[in-house]
């Protein structure tokens, strides 16, 4: 059996980015970045208002004293007015800036009388006035090789006047179910049997990672049937295959991977819950074995496939793992495994709680859970103390 950390080291190693496309902002977010961006144009693009107000000249303002307005200066055309002392032009927030003038009062600051306005208060040099590229420089890098795009970074690349970005490259994934005993939802349960949960599961953390899954298939536990369907799933960049990699005689995965002459490279994995993860290769297709467990599914995923298919789209390092946060144990938690238990748990407030069951096909605890807290084995965490914690949403 090898460690958690042994094996994502293999999985990465073996995970190849994906050729690099062009796509339209719309479809960006959630993708990465293929190369570092910098700003081809200064933000603000011009010395601007920030307010609706009058622009006037800072210097030439003096507490009760009039200033006469010489004109008006909208946002979106620039009728190039020039003020000189004594001065002031009506501007609405985004008006590009008057000549000599250097600040803006806020209209609510100012009494109107015709064309004399009376400033209440002192006039600072540079009051709300945005000054070009006083947020960003010409030049300057804005976006990262392998950075996440999120809503904000889109923001400011169409702020650039982009419509397009290189991203890393696009994962098709196949998914394949496998249980005598699983029915889908929908379908009327025999005694035995029960409903199958896992592909839904997993198209949904695929989906959180930006991929939409091509084919799901749902096998009996039967060699040829698994064969085949192993077979089409291997045309795809990822293949996850749930159910049957443990040790069982109706466990016919492994075998049936050998069959198709795809290579195991790593199966076990020291891990609680999910210690059957598999993961082999066929020509260009990554393969993941995943407990059928559901627990086990969604811990394996998040470790070990989530890392890859993030590194295959071109994410950096720090995209990798799950955001990690220090919180305060509401109540002590124990490890008597002599596996790394990844315990399912709510924080809030600071503050993590176990919920739920801990065992592996306890799905409603998973179901109320925000978080996982890794404790290595053996360890006992002191209620009170604080620890660090994966985030989940
Ligand atoms: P296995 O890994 O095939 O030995 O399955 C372990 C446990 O997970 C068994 O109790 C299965 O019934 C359950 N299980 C396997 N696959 C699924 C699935 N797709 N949905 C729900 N439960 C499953
Ligand atoms: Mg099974």
């Amino acid at each position: 059996m090898i460690t958690e950390d042994e094996a994502l080291a293999h999985v990465l190693e073996s995970a190849k980015l994906l050729p690099s496309r062009r796509v339209s902002l719309t479809r960006a977010r959630e993708r990465f970045a293929a190369r570092d961006i910098f700003a081809q144009l200064a933000l603000p693009v011009f010395d601007n208002s920030a307010m609706d107000g009058y622009a006037v000249a800072a210097g030439s303002c003096r507490p009760g004293q009039s200033q006469h307005v010489i004109g008006e200066q909208p946002a979106g055309v620039d009728r190039k007015l020039r003020i000189a002392e004594g001065e002031a032009v009506r501007v609405f927030t985004g008006a590009p800036m008057p000549e000599g003038a250097d600040a803006v009062i806020m209209q609510e600051d100012v009494r109107r009388d015709g064309s004399e306005i009376f400033i209440n208060g002192e006039v600072e040099p540079g009051e709300f006035v945005r000054r070009r590229g006083s947020d960003l420089s010409e030049g300057q890098k804005i976006i990262e090789a392998g950075e996440r795009i999120r809503p904000q970074t889109l923001a400011l690349l169409a702020a650039q006047g982009l419509v397009e970005i290189d991203v890393g490259g696009e994962v098709r994934a196949a998914i394949i179910t496998t249980g005598d005993e699983l029915v889908r939802p929908g379908g009327s349960l025999g005694a035995g049997q029960i409903y199958e949960s896992n592909s839904i599961l997993v198209r949904a953390l695929f989906d959180k990672c930006g991929v939409s899954i091509a084919a799901v298939e749902h096998c009996a536990d039967d060699a040829l049937s698994i064969e085949a369907a192993l077979r089409k799933g291997l045309a795809h960049d990822v293949l996850v295959i749930v159910g049957g990699v443990s040790v069982g005689a109706r466990d016919l995965v492994k075998p049936a991977l050998t069959s198709v002459g795809a290579q195991t490279d790593l199966w076990r994995v020291s891990v609680k819950p999910g210690k059957p993860f598999l993961f082999g290769r066929a020509g260009q297709c990554a393969i993941f074995g995943l407990p059928g467990n559901p627990v086990s599914a969604f811990v394996t995923f998040l470790l070990l496939v989530r890392p890859a298919i993030l590194r295959m789209m071109g994410a950096n390092e720090n995209e990798l793992s799950l955001p990690k946060y220090q919180a305060q144990l509401a109540e002590e938690v124990q490890n008597r495994s002599d596996r790394p238990h990844y315990v399912r748990g709510r924080v809030a407030h600071g503050k993590f709680t176990p919920v739920g069951r801990q065992e592996s096909h306890a799905l409603y605890g998973l179901s109320r859970a925000n978080a996982l807290l890794r404790v290595p084995p053996g360890e006992i965490f002191p209620s009170g103390n604080t620890v660090p914690i994966l985030i989940l949403d």
